[in-house]
Parts: structure tokens; C-alpha cells; sequence
């Protein structure tokens, strides 16, 4: 028998990709620059020289098996090293090689990190809303129940208060994603710290630990602040990252999750992750980019661009009247519609050729997400329709 969940999820396509595929057809008839695609979430801006040379490198190792065959499972020693020497320089900790755990990107360390501590359908995970849509899938897919905090208006930042009256002693982990997709909202130390406290308070009292699983794509990619790194302010945590946005090496397949040997118990918990790897498939990371990463660690692309854009679409669309919280990371934009029903204003949009994503299945209705990773010219080009668009509803 096909199983029907997984029939459903395949049959049906995420909102982001029906979008962006019914854009790519749109282009081919009014042409790529009449059609302003803010769907989806591709970095635009190329990666750094030094990747293209370290793969050119990689590609005249004699014998080439040593850069296309399996690494260990958790990843090739010296990557693993290069990435908490990283960290170690940059937050001050005193990680190894044997903290991290590489994997295919931050969809596997996300998996992986679920499939490390849940362990019976009775179990649920928090989320704060808006969240990034695939939780939902990669939370259910595993047996347990998603908990879904709602959103805090009007800065959508952690609504903590919702989150303690929420939270109960089948909760075993809540997914943290700072900066935010689909908000581009970093959270403050404050509130990093408050929870932090709460989730202490509330693992006494349940009698087990409840971990934070930090979902990190965008941690380079601010605007003006730096995110608190989170094992600093509470050791039950998983630090999920990716190369996909920073280094702009989404198609590579290449992250990893670093299990802090802060936790209690990070031996264990290391050797949890290594079980969840292998009971979903995960051989090892792609290798040659493992060995990019060995290099790479520390870099980014040139990020300034997005926060150029960031201040042109943020800057444009407040002048036309919409309201949006000033994003100060990731390249995303959450923009209120101009009526309840936010499919019903994507729709509307698309007659202007502006291809936005409707916030219900970020558990925030009544919102589109724009991710701005385009060129500059784009944001530009787009105001007028955008004009066009709220001049429609007065
Ligand atoms: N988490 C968030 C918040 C994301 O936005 C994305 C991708 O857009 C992912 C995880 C998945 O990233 P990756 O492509 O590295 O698997």
C-alpha cells in the first residue's frame, strides 16, 4: 500500500514552489524582467572566489577517490574541526571536531536534531509563528504533534507569555529560527535569555530535559546586530546551519548540527544524532563540498547586497503605505495585505506580475512573504506595480 501521508505530501506542492513554477511560466511569456518574483528563497548574490578555487583544487587530487568517496558518517575530520574553529573565533567557545556533525543542509540537521529526541507519538514540539512552512511536515512525518505559539504583534517577535501557558510535559523540544523566515526578526537577547529561563524552570518541573533545536540558515545575514549565539544562554540545545544562504551553496547540500559540550550529557546526545543520521539514510555529507568547507568556513558571499535591497523594499513600500516590520536579517520581508484574506491578495497581486507568498501556512494569515534575494532591479522595477496594487483597494 502507498503510504497516504506520504502520497500527500508529494502530490501536493508546497504554496513557494506552485508559485515560483507558475513564474518561470509566466517569464517565458511576457518576458524574465516584466515578472517580479519574490517566491522564493534562492541567494542571488554569487558565492565567494574562494569556492570555485577550492573546488577547482579538489577536482586535481590524485586519486580521485579521495574527494568523491564516503567520508565517516559524521563527516570528514578536518571540516569538522574548521567549523569550531569558526565558531570558537567568533563566539568565544571552546567547540571541537567532535561537537559537530555534518550533514545534507539544514532540512537534514533539522530532521535529524527532530529524530535525535523524539521518540513517541505522544510527544510535541514548539514552534513560534510565523515559522517556516516545512516544520510542519518535518515535525508530523516523525509522530509528534506541532505546537504552534502565535504570533506577537506588532514586532513578531517571541510571544513568550503564549509559549509558557503552551508548553507541558509531553514537550520535548521547540524549533527557534533566528533571523526569521518568513519575518527576517532577530530575537533580542532579552527575550533569548527569558526563554531560556522558562525552559529551565519547566524541565525541572516535567522531570526531562526540553531542548532548543536553533535553526541558523540565515545567522550571517543581519543587518546592524548579531544574533545571541544560543549555547551560551542554555545548554540543551542543537545548533542547526547550513552553507545553503550564507556561502550561497543551496544545491551543495552541505551543514551541519553542533551538539554543545555544554549539554549535559553531549556525548550521548552526539551519539543520538549519529543513530537519527543513520536511521534516515544519511551516508555521509556531500564530500567534495565537505572539503570546500574545510577551507570556506569562515566566509560569506558578499552580503551587503541584501541589505541593500533590504532598505529599497523596506524603504519602497512603506512610502506606498503597506505596514512590515523592519527586517533586520535574512532576506525575507512580511508585508500585512490589504485585505483579510491573504491568497485572495496574492491573487490580486499576480495580476500585476508580483508574485508574493501568502502567510497561511506560516501559521500568521492575513500577510505575505517577500523574499527580496533578487537583483536590485527587480525591487525597482516592481514599485509601480506595487502602486498599482494598493491604488486597487482605495
Ligand atoms: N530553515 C529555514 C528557516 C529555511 O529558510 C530553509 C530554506 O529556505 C531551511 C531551513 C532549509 O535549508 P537547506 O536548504 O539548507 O536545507
Amino acid at each position: 500500500m502507498i503510504n497516504p501521508k506520504m502520497y500527500e505530501l508529494g502530490s501536493r506542492r508546497s504554496v513557494i514552489r506552485e508559485i515560483f513554477e507558475y513564474g518561470k511560466l509566466r517569464k517565458q511569456e511576457v518576458g524574465e524582467d516584466k515578472v517580479y518574483d519574490f517566491s522564493i528563497g534562492n541567494p542571488s548574490v554569487e558565492a565567494p572566489a574562494a569556492v570555485a578555487e577550492r573546488v577547482k583544487e579538489l577536482l586535481e587530487v590524485n586519486p580521485s577517490t579521495l574527494v568523491h568517496g564516503y567520508t565517516s558518517a559524521q563527516g570528514d575530520p578536518k571540516a569538522r574541526q574548521a567549523i569550531a574553529d569558526d565558531l570558537n573565533n567568533r563566539f568565544g567557545t571552546s567547540f571541537t571536531g567532535s561537537n559537530v556533525y555534518l550533514t545534507c543542509g539544514a532540512a537534514a540537521s533539522l530532521t535529524i536534531s527532530l529524530r535525535s529526541v523524539i521518540d513517541s507519538e505522544n510527544q510535541n514540539v514548539m514552534v513560534f509563528a510565523p515559522f517556516f512552512t516545512e516544520y510542519r511536515v518535518f515535525i508530523e512525518s516523525m509522530g509528534a504533534s506541532i505546537q504552534v505559539v502565535p504570533a506577537s504583534f506588532p514586532k513578531l517577535d517571541l510571544n513568550l507569555d503564549a509559549f509558557e501557558n503552551m508548553i507541558n510535559d509531553k514537550t520535548v523540544a521547540v524549533i527557534l529560527n533566528s533571523p526569521n523566515n518568513p519575518t527576517g526578526v532577530v530575537y533580542s537577547e532579552e527575550q533569548i535569555m527569558r526563554l531560556a529561563e522558562i525552559l529551565n524552570r519547566k524541565s525541572a518541573e516535567f522531570g526531562h530535559p526540553i531542548y532548543i533545536i536553533s535553526d541558523e540558515p540565515y545567522r550571517e545575514i543581519t543587518y546592524g546586530c548579531v544574533p545571541p549565539f544560543i549555547t551560551k544562554y542554555y545548554a540543551n540545545s542543537l545548533i542547526c546551519y547550513s552553507y545553503s544562504k550564507g556561502l550561497s551553496l543551496p544545491g551543495e547540500r552541505i551543514g551541519y548540527i553542533l551538539v554543545p559540550d555544554v549539554m549535559p550529557e553531549w556525548q550521548n546526545m552526539y551519539a543520538a544524532v549519529c543513530g537519527a543520521g543513520r536511521s534516515l539514510g544519511f551516508i555521509c555529507a556531500p564530500t567534495m563540498f565537505q572539503h570546500v568547507i574545510t577551507k570556506c568556513a569562515p566566509l560569506t558571499s558578499d552580503l551587503s547586497k541584501y541589505a541593500a535591497n533590504r532598505d529599497l523594499i523596506y524603504n519602497g513600500l512603506t512610502e506606498l503605505g503597506y505596514e512590515c516590520v523592519r527586517p533586520d536579517g535574512a532576506f525575507y520581508l512580511f508585508v500585512k495585505c490589504l485585505e483579510d484574506d491573504a491568497n485572495a491578495f496574492c491573487m490580486r497581486a499576480r495580476k500585476y506580475d508580483l508574485l508574493l507568498v501568502p502567510s497561511d501556512d506560516f501559521g500568521c494569515p492575513g500577510y505575505v512573504r517577500i523574499a527580496y534575494c533578487v537583483s536590485a532591479d527587480t525591487i525597482k522595477n516592481s514599485m509601480p506595480a506595487f502602486k498599482a496594487l494598493a491604488e486597487s483597494y482605495k
